[in-house]
């Protein structure tokens, strides 16, 4: 390296003024308000649009002003997602060791392709692997990919599923695509996450071509539904459950449908974008019960393990389809022939960001306890949530909160609809600003979603937000 450039870099980090040390200043700004910072903002579209757009500029600019610039500019677009407030979607934040990592692993650049490219995050992702097999229970020999998220995840395990259930009736589907393969039955739930479908869509295994079976009220898969959808289709097979519903936080009975799945020589992929974290946690890993015996899962490290975006696992028992999936076989890739692991064989991806530091530091800055802790803390708060918004009048807690969502429907005054009060009343909370939350719709009612899962949520944050909830009720309730 020349000294030049790497006095450079140190001039930038060390003097005030270069762009290094400004992006520092700005994101310790954002970080220490972000706990303060109003959950939602008005922010106005054309204007946005105004301050950041323009022309491209002809020539350069300084770098520091552009850092400086786009902190500033960028600011009223900029939603306090990672603050402790922060309850739609599921989100989860950003662990300090886990941002630490990722600034890192900017810095470093590394290509996570191949071990060639980077020794360091080859053997971080490997032993990250090692690390989650554990903690979730699975088998010694599951085959890990570090995804952009779950949606790929998926599409990475439902490649391998697609590979393995069709190699068992002699067709070869990488080298010779689905034109003319036998015919596969995909069989979910109703209550199934889009990226599953999305992730078929992809694979050309098709998303309006699947078999849906019923859910029970919570949203779990019934196996009874899927004992008879079975008892129906022959050849190649693959089942999608799941370990926590996007809505209830429910988990599908992984240890009747496994069987089912497997006496038909089927494939069972299990998404737990979320909900495979109960397995960390001992007071909640009942939930996940029968877990290992699936052939395949989905989960996610930004959302409950609060990995900055983007962080996706895959885990597939069958590491031999996982990779023959995967392969890319280019000639010039100088595969390693000895027992170190390229980490792009795992991946629908060749060049790659090395996504292993940031899960390394955040799993070892937790332990084995903290990780317990973070998942346990974060499902203790859901219910003291839910127990303050049910102990108001008019309030319903639909589902049955087993792991961090809630879900909430408000009755109105006589009179007035009950979906379009629901609706209002998730309308005042977002524009009250003290927490955020999302609608979304369950068994074809209205309702309000929450979703706990930030490590800096406090019992505080949860009282202040339950009561900010039924203030806007009672707002809502009073104002026609
Ligand atoms: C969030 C989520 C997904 C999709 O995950 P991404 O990381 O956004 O791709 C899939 N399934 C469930 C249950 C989820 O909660």
């Amino acid at each position: 390296m020349h000294a030049s450039v790497g006095r450079r870099f140190e001039r930038d980090v060390a003097a005030a003024g270069g762009p290094l040390r400004r992006a520092v200043e700005a994101a310790a700004a954002f970080l220490s308000s972000v706990d303060e910072r109003p959950v939602a903002r008005e922010v106005d579209l054309a204007s946005l649009r105004r301050s950041l757009g323009g022309p491209l500029p002809a020539t350069g600019e300084s770098a520091a002003d552009v850092i400086v610039q786009l902190a500033d500019t960028a600011a009223p677009g900029i939603v306090a997602t990672a603050g402790p407030r922060y309850f739609g979607f599921v989100i989860g934040g950003s662990h300090p060791a886990a941002l630490a990592a990722d600034w890192l692993t900017s810095a470093w650049d590394q290509n996570a392709c191949l071990y060639a490219m980077s020794p360091a995050a080859a053997v971080v992702e490997e032993i990250v692997a090692a690390w989650l097999i554990d903690l979730f229970g699975l088998p010694t020999d599951t085959g890990v990919g570090f995804t952009t998220g779950a949606t790929m995840a998926s599409f990475t395990a439902l490649a391998a599923a697609r590979h393995r259930v069709l190699d068992s009736v002699g067709w070869d589907v990488e080298e010779r695509g689905l034109t003319g393969a036998p015919p596969v039955t995909v069989v979910v739930g109703d209550e199934v996450h889009v990226t599953i479908l999305a992730a078929l869509q992809m694979l050309g295994l098709g998303r309006g071509t699947v078999r849906r079976v019923a859910a029970d009220e919570q949203g779990r898969l019934r196996a009874d539904a899927l004992e008879a959808a079975l008892a129906s289709t022959a050849g190649p097979l693959i089942v999608c459950a799941q370990a926590g519903n996007v809505n209830t936080g429910a988990f599908d009975r992984l240890p009747l449908l496994a069987p089912l799945t497997h006496a038909r020589g089927g494939w069972l992929h299990v998404d737990g974008a979320f909900g495979m974290w109960a397995a960390a946690a001992p007071s909640l890993r009942p939930l996940s019960t029968g877990l290992a015996m699936a052939d395949s899962w989905t989960t996610d490290a930004h959302k409950y393990l609060n990995v900055p975006y983007d962080s996706g696992l895959v885990f597939v028992r069958d590491a031999h389809a996982h990779r023959t999936a995967m392969t890319l076989g280019a000639s010039y890739y100088v595969e390693t022939t000895d027992d170190r692991r390229d980490p792009y064989n795992w991946v629908p991806e060749s060049s790659r960001r090395a996504r292993g530091f940031a899960i390394y530091a955040t799993l070892r800055a937790l332990g084995r306890d903290g990780v317990a802790d973070l998942v346990e803390r974060c499902s203790r708060l859901a219910r003291r949530m839910a127990d303050a918004l049910s102990a108001a009048p008019h309030t319903r807690i639909l589902n049955e909160v087993v792991l961090n969502q809630i879900l909430v429907a408000f009755e109105p005054p006589s009179g007035r609809d009950a979906d379009a009060f629901t609706r209002a009343v998730i309308a005042r909370v977002q524009a009250d600003g003290t927490c955020w939350i999302g609608g979304s719709t369950w068994r074809g009612r209205a309702v309000m979603r929450i979703s706990v899962s930030n490590w800096s949520t406090t019992t505080a944050d949860v009282e202040r937000s339950a009561a900010a909830i039924l203030r806007c009720a009672a707002e809502e309730s009073a104002s026609r």
